[in-house]
């Protein structure tokens, strides 16, 4: 309801107003994205409808082809004109077009708005106006049209006019996940609007302070949790930006390089964003063709690793302890998801697609643009790419940001007695500490499904081939 360009601009224009929501029928048929955010959109639908009851409207919800639905509404309304946010993701895009055309044909006025970015892909350009490609430059020139623009947040309208038109009674409960053909979950991070304030208020009043080392830190609080809110839009970007930036501009002892950190964030999903307009092709491949090491055969193999990897268990900890955080929550800690992504590209070789597909599914913020765009940059396929032939080490990384092993322990209740000197490489305990820790490797808790150095020094050699 907040920010929201597109309702400002129908309550300030029409007469009457009928909101309508499309469940997108070969959108759920494909099951691109899991239960956890059908259930997470089902839950802002709800909090969206409650609040547009309470301005004395009813939200219209439809089920199909989101063309035809449209289309039919519009004529079983006989609206005049019909408003909305764009969307950018390619498929988004052709369907978008489609309805404008079908509309213009009927002689329906349309008009779309700006609403998921603070800037569109044209409107932060490199000198000669090309789409950007290097994070840092786009950075720089994202930071000089705001300040040159200072973008507006609308609040939410005072009054909307409602409609006189008698709408069926039967479209005004919403459907369950269930009746979508999606299992019910609570999701893990509450949905809709009113949860989307409260947590960018109290994320506001603590964690950002610390954000800059809590960010890495997945055992802590450390982060916003407000990925699934900027996906879903129960939270408006502009809004959250200019939020952040008047807590430094009104708390003295704010550090500003964690409030300016947490804004280059969003900036990364702008960034990303562009990205998929300006070079629509990442969709099906890599945006540049970087002498990578190619992936591994199908095969038997390659399904048990991947197989391994998708269940947590592949005998690595901090990417066991990952994979099941996001299996049994819909969400993975921003550290550990770069952990996971390096370890099933460059340890067990694995296609980055597979595992950006296995995302899409599973994660609450799935989110097209930023999804390919991070899993591109692990691959070191991407427009800015991880650095070199970089490979995090599990361990390493385990025992630098989850030190005492807490975040493993919550994930991984088999290595819950290990102690902290053995829980990031648990195959190196004797068989006197695995009895002592109530943990055998190879039968409580799987051996390394890949032995570290041996699997990185062949992905540095496959590298050095495919570079001659
Ligand atoms: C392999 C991989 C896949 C990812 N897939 C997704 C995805 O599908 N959807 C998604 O929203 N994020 C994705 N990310 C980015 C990042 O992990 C999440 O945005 C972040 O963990 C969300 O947590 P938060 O809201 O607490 O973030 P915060 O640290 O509080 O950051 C604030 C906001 O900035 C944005 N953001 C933060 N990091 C990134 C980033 N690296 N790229 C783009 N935007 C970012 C998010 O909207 C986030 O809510 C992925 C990262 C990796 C490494």
């Amino acid at each position: 309801m907040h920010d929201q360009p597109a309702l400002a601009a129908a309550c300030a224009e029409c007469e009457e107003i009928v909101p309508l929501f499309v469940f997108d029928e070969p959108l759920l048929q494909s099951h691109e994205f899991g239960p956890a955010c059908v259930n997470f959109m089902i839950g802002s639908l709800e909090q969206l409808s409650s609040s547009l009851a309470g301005l004395g409207i009813q939200l219209q919800w439809r089920r199909g082809e989101p063309v035809e639905e449209v289309v039919r509404a519009v004529r079983d309304w006989r609206a005049d004109i019909v408003y909305w946010s764009r969307d950018y993701e390619p498929r988004a895009n052709v369907r978008d077009r489609q309805v404008q055309q079908e509309l213009m044909r009927m002689g329906v006025s349309t008009r779309t708005f700006k609403d998921q970015v603070v800037f569109e892909a044209e409107e932060v350009r490199g000198v000669s106006g090309e789409p950007m490609q290097r994070y840092s430059a786009y950075r720089t020139r994202w930071w000089a049209k705001w300040q040159a623009t200072k973008p507006v947040a609308l609040p939410v309208p005072k009054a909307i006019k409602s409609t006189r038109l008698v709408l069926s009674p039967s479209i005004s409960t919403l459907p369950l996940a269930h009746d979508l053909g999606y299992e019910v979950l609570a999701p893990w991070v509450e949905p809709g609007e009113h949860h989307a304030l409260q947590r960018l208020q109290s994320f506001l009043n603590g964690p950002i302070h610390r954000y800059s080392d809590g960010r890495n830190l997945p055992a802590v609080d450390g982060s916003s949790k407000l990925s699934p809110h900027f996906r879903f839009g129960t939270l408006s970007p502009r809004m959250a930006i200019h939020a952040a930036l008047r807590t430094l501009a009104e708390k003295g002892r704010v550090s500003r390089v964690d409030v300016l950190t947490w804004v280059d964030e969003l900036i990364w999903r702008e960034f990303f964003h562009q990205v998929l307009m300006a070079f629509p092709h990442v969709i099906d491949g890599p945006f540049r063709n970087a002498a990578v090491p190619p992936s591994r055969r199908p095969g038997l193999e390659r399904d048990r690793l991947f197989q391994a990897w998708c269940t947590g268990q592949t005998g690595y900890p901090i990417v066991d302890a990952g994979m099941r955080q996001l299996n049994q929550t819909g969400w993975m800690h921003n550290r550990v998801r770069m952990v996971v992504a390096s370890f099933l590209i460059k340890d067990l070789r694995i296609d980055w697609q597979s595992g950006e597909q296995y995302f899409m599914r599973h994660l609450l913020d799935a989110d097209v643009a930023a999804n390919n765009g991070n899993w591109q940059w692990c691959a070191g396929t991407g427009t800015d790419a991880m650095r070199g032939y970089r490979i995090f080490n599990p361990a390493l990384q385990s025992k630098k940001f989850d030190p005492d092993g807490t975040y493993i322990r919550l994930y991984v209740p088999e290595l819950a007695k290990v102690l902290a000197n053995r829980i990031h490489e648990p195959h190196l305990m004797s068989p006197d500490e695995q009895d002592r820790y109530g943990c055998q490797i190879g039968v409580s808790y799987p051996a390394p499904v890949v032995d570290h150095r041996q699997a990185r020094q062949e992905y540095l050699d496959l590298g050095k081939q495919v570079k001659q």
